[in-house]
């Protein structure tokens, strides 16, 4: 079994703009639709598409969770949240101009958890997850959930014995490299964080994969690199069009779990991974790809070894 956990859930709404957006002048909407925001949730979407079983865990406020609820139900996500009583679920304003790429993306900072709500959280995740599962933490924290609550988590994970996989950024990502988990996924800029950009890159990679048994980075049309016993991996993209590639690195993450899980061998788990989320970035909003493109554009996908 896989859980994702997404700390700090959101609604996108992704508001499509007649013309583009202009100061001074009143803006209409074409169309407004709701989207999964929140990483886990991204993950879960991508595994679903792969036929892989996991439910998506986390906290979600009880003022608007119908909202939440109608999306993850449209989109055949399974779920079992820690309910934070008066509290909204947040909401990510995604706005898209009429014949312009790309897109303008306004969050809101997410509702304060507490204590109590956290430890509710480490409850589940205890009862839940047992040895042989995996877990993807994915997304920012929320308010009221700080680094010793992130390590405390990791601990209670580490100590029940699953994989342990995390898409974090920043001072999160830091912590779960020290606390020593099984996956790590940071962007170009995020893995900044962790290791000098210099022209030694690849020796500091080689570093770091000494602390994290899968270490990908993920580098947006230019592919990855990923690092797994002692070998070292780049991957390519195949072509598309650029729509947007918000979510690209969340459909990674899910595909390539997803079939590890199906312990399928690691470049396959790559050239999959790769050729999912090359898909998905031909589409506007951040969760969809269509998995028989993606076997299509798997067979131009190359996993060259590069030490
Ligand atoms: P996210 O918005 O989900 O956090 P990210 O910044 O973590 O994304 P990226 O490095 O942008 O992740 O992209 C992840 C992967 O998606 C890349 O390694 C690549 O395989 C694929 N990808 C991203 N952009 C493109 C593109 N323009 N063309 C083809 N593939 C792409
Ligand atoms: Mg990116
Ligand atoms: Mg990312």
């Amino acid at each position: 079994m896989i859980y994702t956990i997404t700390l700090n859930p959101t609604i996108d709404r992704l508001l499509f703009l007649e013309g583009t957006l202009t100061k001074g002048k009143n803006n209409r909407l074409r169309k407004v639709t709701y989207d999964i925001g929140g990483k886990g949730h991204h993950g879960s979407n991508a595994m679903n598409q792969l036929g892989v079983k996991n439910q998506a865990l986390g906290f979600s406020g009880t003022t608007n969770a119908g909202k939440l609820e109608n999306i993850l139900l449209d989109k055949g996500i399974d779920y079992d949240f820690v309910e934070v009583y008066g509290k909204a679920t947040r909401e990510s304003y995604v706005i898209l101009e009429e014949g312009i790429g790309g897109s303008i993306l306004i969050t809101e900072k997410g509702f304060t958890v507490t204590d109590y709500d956290i430890e509710l959280l480490y409850e589940k995740v205890e009862k839940k997850v047992q040895k042989e599962d995996m877990v993807l933490i994915a997304g920012s924290t929320p308010p009221g959930f700080d680094l010793n609550d992130l390590e405390e988590l990791l601990e209670r994970l580490k100590r029940i014995g699953c994989f342990i996989a995390c898409d974090l950024s920043g001072e999160a990502l830091k912590k779960a490299v020290e606390v020593g988990v099984d996956f790590i996924k940071p962007n170009r800029f995020e893995v900044q964080e962790l290791v000098p950009s210099d022209d030694n890159f690849l020796d500091h990679i080689k570093e770091l994969s000494e602390k994290v048994d899968y270490l990908i980075v993920s580098l947006g049309k230019d592919g990855s690199i990923c690092s797994h016993a002692g070998e070292v991996y780049e991957v390519s993209t195949p072509p598309v069009e650029l729509v947007n590639d918000t979510g690209a690195g969340d459909c990674f993450v899910g595909t390539f779990l997803g079939s590890l899980s199906l312990n399928q061998p690691l470049t396959e788990c790559l050239s999959l991974a790769s050729a999912c989320a090359a898909d998905h970035v031909q589409y506007n909003d951040s969760t969809t790809f269509d998995i028989n493109n993606a076997r299509e554009l798997q067979k131009v996908v190359t996993v060259k070894k590069i030490s």
